[in-house]
């Protein structure tokens, strides 16, 4: 008997041996160059990416999506005025949210960042927020910063968020000007001083009466996050709103 093989069979065939080729070629890149979890540091398996399951399942989130008086926000209260604050991840010292936010910093590449904005995305939408806000500022990075990291964390971790609520991504809304020392090394009152005037509003038509995201991946004295949103509010905003990666206020 013969068997007869049409093109769309062929095409078929060969998708299969394709898929199945690329999931080898995917396994001996795996054994060859493990990964690890960006969180625990524990080798991924094989269908693992960017953190492991068992972090993805015990990560201790803040739940304060859902939670209007929470401490963020509690902590702004009669500094800026905020519509909505929220941390998404419990922050400590020596922890995997610790790990998390080195790696989103320093190890060069944008992917976790992009994780963990698509995952804030799916919670906030979870949460019935996705026509809460118009435009989602990330905290910008001076320039030259930018340069040398190649990407600015707080940019890609708003990213998958303004896909996920389909919003606008004002990336290029504010500017930097001037650069930092790290608020760590500084007292309460060199803190202030030296983020002051650091921010410009380049395009303030596209922040008049809409309701602002300003998204950052951890906050540690507020002062940076304080001096951009007294920048913002003078363009006359619907309402100005916060969401970081973590809270690390009180640990520096
Ligand atoms: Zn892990």
């Amino acid at each position: 008997m013969k068997i007869k093989i049409n093109n769309t069979t062929l095409k078929h065939i060969y998708k299969i041996q394709t898929l199945k080729l690329s999931a080898i070629f995917d396994d001996f890149v795996h054994t060859i160059f493990p990964e690890n979890c960006n969180a625990c540091n524990t080798i991924l398996v094989a269908g693992e990416k960017i953190i492991c399951t068992n972090c993805r399942l015990t990560l201790p989130l803040t739940n304060q999506l859902n939670t209007k008086e929470n401490p963020l926000f509690i902590r702004f209260y009669g500094t800026i005025n905020l519509e909505f604050a929220a941390a998404f991840l419990m922050y400590s010292k020596q922890s995997r949210v610790q790990n998390i936010l080195k790696a989103i910093k320093y190890e060069g590449s944008p992917d976790l960042a992009n994780y963990f904005g698509k995952w804030m995305a799916d919670e906030l939408i979870f949460n019935g927020l996705q026509s809460k806000f118009d435009v989602i500022i990330p905290v910008p990075l001076h320039p030259n910063r930018q340069k040398i990291r190649g990407y600015n964390q707080a940019e890609e971790l708003a990213k998958p968020i303004a896909e996920g609520l389909k919003i606008e991504l004002g990336n290029n809304i504010v500017e930097r000007q001037k650069h930092t020392v790290s608020q760590t090394k500084l007292s309460q009152e060199k803190r202030f001083e030296n983020v002051q005037n650091i921010f410009f509003v380049k395009k303030p038509t596209n922040i008049k009466g809409k309701s602002i995201l300003l998204i950052d991946d951890v906050i540690t004295t507020g002062s940076t996050i304080e001096s951009l949103a007294n920048e913002i509010l003078k363009s006359e905003p619907k309402s100005l709103s916060l969401i970081t990666l973590a809270d690390a206020f009180g640990e520096n």
